[in-house]
């Protein structure tokens, strides 16, 4: 028995599943998670010394890859003064400038402790400056496990095969409207029904939690123009593509503005970080400036906004290293795409800079209903190949591909060797 299975076998009595977040479980790919020990750049060693190359750097923190030297002195450094003051910080204020001066949309900034946090609290604010109650979201976008949003999300959810989760009263989920990704018009009927009641559209700009779909050209700016219509705004959950696409995330990539900007994963490098922000009107609804109440114990910690504050200013500092990751994106999932050519087998490759997913369905996925089509035990298959070769991959069909600025041409190079071998035994 290895150390993960033996790790795993006490786990499973103490912890639902044997894991703290369901995405960690192996059970769609049919294997034992392995228990990581230690990582450090693309690289990720398990508590059986056994070191994979990572596809999903802690499902998009690591932009910068694993234990980047800076972030981990200013870390220790933040440590050394204490872990939590229940107080202001000059550090809170550092970071929200950074994000307010180089971010559009951007005026005010409110940090919280997790993308579910943000989330939930952006909502909140919405409907209090709209005094609307409805929002609109989409299939297979997940937006975290608060349970207004619990209807028909993605990533675990969609493993689990649930439609909704157990425990969410009807209450609490009969104002959510849900909607079709890269389908205007479905969004616009739900308008036509209820055109003073929508508080909110909220949305994955890229969604990458049902693998990974981009927004058709036009969708993103449809948006924009039906919340603008209607009085209702639009909150663009950046948690995943906020300073990923590049420094102004989906916001700036695409050029089309939000109300309302949710973040988490690369904010806190790490750390348990969330953040809402939007325009100075909006984000004045929250207290103790405006009525709608939102708080928290460790919300910007100090600890956690060195962390945060240190790899965001690297990522200002260096444009260089979006331009370099979103081509090395490109190169290795069109490489990939490649790869699988030869088996004739059905996929589906979808990326866009260092994010992608490889669909096993012959079908283009533009949605939940098409990303719902690829085949599972296919994905399963080929996850258990990859990972016996030393590659890391998300557990699941419904995953995205993360890379970061630590991958280096010569890894991905490797993988892509390896799926020709792969794809070629099974053609
Ligand atoms: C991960 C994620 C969340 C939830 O963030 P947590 O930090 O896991 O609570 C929300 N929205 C999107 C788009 C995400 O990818």
């Amino acid at each position: 028995m290895t150390r993960s299975e033996a790790l795993f076998e006490r786990a499973i009595r103490v912890i639902p599943g044997g894991v703290n977040s369901p995405v960690r479980a192996f059970g769609s790919v049919g294997e034992t998670p392995r228990f990581i020990a230690a990582a450090d750049g693309a690289y990720m060693t398990d508590a059986d010394g056994i070191t994979y190359l990572d596809f999903i750097s802690s499902w998009g923190p690591m932009i910068l890859g694993h234990n980047h030297p800076a972030v981990r002195e200013a870390v220790i450094k933040a440590c050394e003064k204490g872990l939590s003051y229940g107080a202001a910080t000059e550090c809170e204020v550092d970071i929200a400038e950074l994000i307010c001066s180089n971010v559009r949309n951007i005026e005010m900034v409110r940090m919280v402790n997790s993308g579910t946090e943000a989330v939930m609290s952006a909502i909140r604010t919405a409907r209090g400056y709209t005094g609307r109650a409805k929002i609109v979201k989409f299939m297979g976008c997940y937006h975290g496990h608060s349970d207004a949003l619990l209807v028909q999300a993605g990533s675990g959810v969609m493993t689990a095969g649930i439609p909704d989760s157990a425990g969410v009263p009807a209450g609490c989920t009969k104002d959510t409207l849900s909607a079709v990704y890269n389908d205007l018009s479905s969004v616009e009927t739900l308008f036509e029904e209820f055109p003073e009641e929508i508080a909110a559209v909220i949305v994955e700009p890229v969604a990458a939690n049902m693998g990974l779909v981009p927004p058709k050209a036009g969708f993103l700016e449809g948006l924009r123009s039906l919340c603008t219509k209607y009085g209702a705004l639009l909150i663009f959950d950046e948690v995943i593509t906020g300073f990923r696409l590049g420094f102004e995330g989906a916001q700036g990539y695409f050029n089309v503005d939000a109300d309302l900007v949710t973040y988490g994963k690369i904010i806190g490098a790490g750390m348990p970080v969330g953040a809402y922000g939007g325009r100075r009107d909006v984000m004045s609804m929250v207290s103790p400036v405006g009525p709608v109440y939102q708080a928290g114990t460790l919300s910007g910690n100090p600890v956690a906004m060195q962390a945060g504050m240190t790899q965001l200013k690297i990522l200002k500092e260096h444009p260089e290293i979006y331009t370099e990751l979103n081509a090395k994106g490109d190169w290795f999932y069109e490489g990939l795409d490649e790869a699988v050519k030869v088996s004739g087998t059905g996929w589906h490759m979808n990326h866009i800079g260092s994010l992608g997913c490889m669909y096993f369905t012959g079908q283009p996925v533009v949605d939940y209903a098409s990303a719902k089509q690829a085949d599972t035990k296919e994905f399963a298959k080929w996850f258990r190949y990859m990972l016996q070769k030393g590659y890391y991959f998300g557990p699941s069909q419904f995953e995205a591909m993360f890379l970061s600025a630590a991958h280096t041409k010569e890894e991905l190079q490797g993988v892509l060797d390896a799926a020709k071998t792969y794809f070629a035994e099974r053609a």
